[in-house]
């Protein structure tokens, strides 16, 4: 059944035309190499956009893939994404992306601007959010900055009237800061369904990324981001670029496996 479903979702991806412009996600960029998974020392990550900038790649604004989200034949654009607006990632990448000319957009937790990152379990307040004040500055800087909600919670966990507010609310805060709209948003954790994806629009939201989605065709509030790792090699982050049936099949190996990790934990508690 697996490999069925594993095969399916190859296939639906699997034509030149159905492949869209893909986003390539990080989340910590420090200074040193750490067991942290979701970190990326400095150093890998200049040579991974160095890479990507020798094979002619050139990094999409919102706008540019809100309008047009497909990859032309031969095209080589592509989308930088940071999760959780860390002021440690800037700090280690704003250079970097100076020097290869790259845009990125930033996805803004609102209620931990210039906070410690208590909401996040495995390293709770460790690392610092960036503050109001820079990501003002930065954003006069040319780098976007998009909405991942305003406290980081699953959203499927959360009502209707729960999950607007922490749409909408994240939404106007930022554009009241910025003077800009925001039009994109990560979700957290990667977790939505057709019901956020509908609260997300009518919170006036162009564009819903999430991480570790496995699309079965182009849903502009249910984009595809690619995790970039400590481990990802030339030839992953080449796959990933373009979305190639090998990456795809090891991304949905992943999600399944950890299905099936999360059904059985369930499957036990009932047991208990
Ligand atoms: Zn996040």
């Amino acid at each position: 059944m697996i490999l069925a479903r594993l095969n399916e979702e190859r296939g639906a991806l699997g034509t030149p035309e159905s492949k869209t412009i893909p986003i390539l996600a990080y989340h910590k960029i420090t200074s040193h190499l750490s067991l942290d998974p979701d970190s990326m020392p400095m150093s890998m990550f200049d040579k991974q956009l160095r890479f990507i900038h020798g094979m002619g790649y050139r990094a999409v604004k919102t706008e540019e893939l809100i309008e047009n989200p497909f990859q032309a034949s031969g095209g080589k654009k592509f989308m930088l994404a940071f999760d959780d607006a860390y002021e440690t990632t800037v700090r280690n990448s704003f250079h970097i992306l100076k020097k290869y000319n790259f845009s990125g957009i930033i996805f803004v937790i609102t209620g931990y601007m210039g906070k410690r990152n208590y909401w996040d379990t495995r390293a709770r307040g460790k690392f610092k959010h960036l503050t109001e004040a820079q990501i003002k500055r930065l954003s006069k800087t040319g780098l976007e900055f998009g909405s991942h909600t305003v406290n980081h919670e699953n959203l499927l966990h959360l009502t209707n009237e729960k999950c607007y507010r922490e749409l909408k609310d994240s939404k106007e805060h930022l554009e009241n800061m910025l003077g800009k709209p925001v039009l994109a948003l990560s979700y957290p954790f990667g977790k939505q369904n057709e019901r956020i994806q509908e609260i997300a629009r009518k919170a006036g939201y162009k564009l819903g990324v999430c991480i570790h989605n496995s699309m079965r065709k182009y849903n502009p509030m249910a984009v595809r981001s690619w995790g970039i790792y400590p481990w990802d090699t030339r030839a992953s982050v080449r796959g990933k670029l373009v979305q190639s049936g090998f990456e795809q099949f090891k991304l949905n190996f992943i999600k399944l496996g950890s299905e099936g990790a999360a059904l059985l934990n369930a499957c036990l508690r009932r047991n208990d």
